[in-house]
C-alpha cells in the first residue's frame, strides 16, 4: 500500500496521528469535542514551518513543526463537526516519501491554557481602502493563501505596525463587507479576507500609520481574541445593542447572526451614539436593513448634533436608556450588548443595572 501509518504520537490530554499517500501529507487531531468547527482551527504554513493550532474550550493545543519536505502553497481543513475530528491535508510539493513528519518546535504538541499561548501574527496584503465616513475608512486585508482562520462574531484581532522602530499593537473588530448581504459577492465570503472600518484619528499614533498603507503593503494580523458567546444570543428574544462610535464594529456580525440564524429572536434593536450626523457609520445600510426586516430597528443619538437634527440627542443616560430599552414582553428573555469609548460602556453598565437588568442580560465589549 502507498498509505502509510505513522506511530501515534501522545500527549497527556490529546494527541494527533499522520499518514500519507503518493501526493498528500495528512494530519489528524481527535478533539472529542462535540461541537468541533472551522472557527476553533488556525492553520498557518509558511515555507517548510507548519503551526495548527485548536482552540478547546478555554484551552489550545498546537501542532508546530519544521516538515520534513516542502509543500505546495494552501492546504485543506476538513472538520468532522459531530465526533470532533480534525484533518489537515497538507499537499507534497515532491512525490517523496516522507520518514517523518517533521523537526517539533518548541511549543509543539502542548496543550494550554489558551491566555498562556502568545498571538500569533501572519502578514496580511491590504487589498483596498474606502471611504466610509469623513474619518473612517474600511480597510480590506487578504489573508495568505496558507493561512485557514475565521474570526467568530464578537471577536477581535490585533494589527502589528513597526512605528519610528517600535512595533506598535492595537485591537480591531473586524466586521462584514456589508449588512445587506443579498447580492454577496462570492469573493468576499471565501474566507481571505478580513474587513476592518477604522475611524483614522488627526493625532493617533497608529491610524496615522494605517492611513499611510498603500494597496499592496502587507501588515500582521494576529489570530483572534475576546470572550463573547454566541450562545448568550442564541436563546434570547429581544437583543438591544448600544453602540457608540467605532463601538459598531463588534454590533455588525453579531446583527448579521442574530437576524441570519437566530430563530427565538422577535426583536433586535441598535441605538447608535455619534457626535455629528456625518459621523454615523452605515446609516443608509442600517435604514435599509431596518426597512427590509421588521425585526430590526435602528435609533441614531447625537451628542453634538445641529440644530436641524429632530431625532434623539444626548449621551448615554438612565432616563435615555428607560425610554429606548423595553422587553418586547413582560418576561422576554433579553441580552443588551455595549461597546464603544470606556466611559461610555461603564455609564451604561451602570444605567442598565440601575433599570433591573442583570449582569447574565448584559455584555460589555472591552479591550
Ligand atoms: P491614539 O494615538 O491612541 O489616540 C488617538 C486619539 O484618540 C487621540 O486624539 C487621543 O486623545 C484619543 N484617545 C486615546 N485613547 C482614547 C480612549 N481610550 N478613548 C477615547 N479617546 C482616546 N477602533 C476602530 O476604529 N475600529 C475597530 O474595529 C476597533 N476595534 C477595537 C476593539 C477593541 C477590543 C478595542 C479595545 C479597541 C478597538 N478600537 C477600534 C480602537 C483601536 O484599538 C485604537 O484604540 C484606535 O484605532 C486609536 O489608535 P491610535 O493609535 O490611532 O490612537
Ligand atoms: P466618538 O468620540 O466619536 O464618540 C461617539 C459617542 O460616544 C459620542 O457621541 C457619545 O455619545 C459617546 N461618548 C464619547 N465619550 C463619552 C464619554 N466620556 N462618556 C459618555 N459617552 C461618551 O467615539 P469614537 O472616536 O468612535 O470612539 C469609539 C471608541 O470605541 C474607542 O474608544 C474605541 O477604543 C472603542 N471600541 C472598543 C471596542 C471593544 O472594546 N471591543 C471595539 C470598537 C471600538
Amino acid at each position: 500500500s502507498n498509505m502509510l501509518r505513522s506511530k501515534v504520537v501522545k500527549n497527556p490530554e490529546l494527541s494527533y496521528d499522520w499518514f500519507q499517500t503518493d501526493g498528500l501529507i495528512t494530519i489528524v487531531v481527535y478533539t472529542k469535542q462535540k461541537d468541533m468547527n472551522a472557527e476553533l482551527v488556525i492553520v498557518d504554513c509558511q515555507d517548510k514551518r507548519l503551526r495548527g493550532e485548536i482552540i478547546l474550550a478555554d484551552h489550545s493545543y498546537l501542532i508546530e513543526l519544521d516538515l520534513d519536505h516542502a509543500v505546495q502553497e494552501g492546504f485543506d481543513v476538513n472538520i468532522a463537526e459531530k465526533v470532533g475530528k480534525v484533518e489537515i491535508v497538507l499537499k507534497k510539493k515532491d512525490n517523496v516519501h516522507w520518514k517523518v513528519l517533521g523537526r517539533p518546535l518548541e511549543s509543539h504538541n502542548t496543550f494550554i491554557k489558551r491566555t498562556d499561548r502568545g498571538l500569533f501574527y501572519r502578514k496580511c496584503k491590504l487589498v483596498s481602502k474606502t471611504e466610509v465616513t469623513h474619518d473612517t475608512k474600511l480597510f480590506c486585508l487578504m489573508l495568505p493563501k496558507s493561512t485557514h482562520l475565521q474570526v467568530p462574531t464578537g471577536q477581535h484581532v490585533y494589527l502589528k505596525q513597526v512605528i519610528a522602530g517600535t512595533e506598535v499593537v492595537k485591537p480591531y473588530t473586524p466586521i462584514l463587507p456589508s449588512l445587506t448581504l443579498d447580492f454577496k459577492q462570492p469573493s468576499c465570503h471565501d474566507g481571505a479576507h478580513i474587513y476592518l472600518m477604522i475611524k483614522i484619528y488627526s493625532c493617533g499614533l497608529f491610524t496615522q500609520a494605517l492611513d499611510r498603507l498603500q494597496i499592496g503593503d502587507y501588515i500582521s494580523v494576529s489570530s483572534p481574541e475576546g470572550n463573547f458567546k454566541k450562545s448568550q444570543v442564541q436563546t434570547s428574544e429581544d437583543l438591544f445593542l448600544l453602540a457608540a462610535g467605532t463601538g459598531f464594529t463588534p454590533m455588525v456580525k453579531l446583527l448579521n447572526f442574530a437576524l441570519t440564524e437566530v430563530s427565538c429572536l422577535r426583536t433586535v434593536k441598535l441605538i447608535f451614539f455619534n457626535k455629528k450626523e456625518d459621523d454615523i457609520l452605515w446609516r443608509n445600510q442600517l435604514e435599509e436593513l431596518a426597512l427590509k426586516d421588521k425585526r430590526f430597528e435602528v435609533q441614531f443619538v447625537l451628542s453634538e448634533p445641529t440644530k436641524d437634527w429632530g431625532g434623539k440627542q444626548g449621551k448615554i443616560s438612565l432616563s435615555l436608556l428607560s425610554e429606548c430599552v423595553k422587553r418586547s414582553r413582560k418576561d422576554s428573555k433579553v441580552l443588551i450588548c455595549i461597546c464603544g469609548p470606556t466611559p461610555f460602556t461603564e455609564q451604561g453598565v451602570e444605567c442598565l443595572r440601575d433599570l433591573g437588568y442583570s449582569q447574565e442580560e448584559m455584555h460589555a465589549f472591552t479591550a
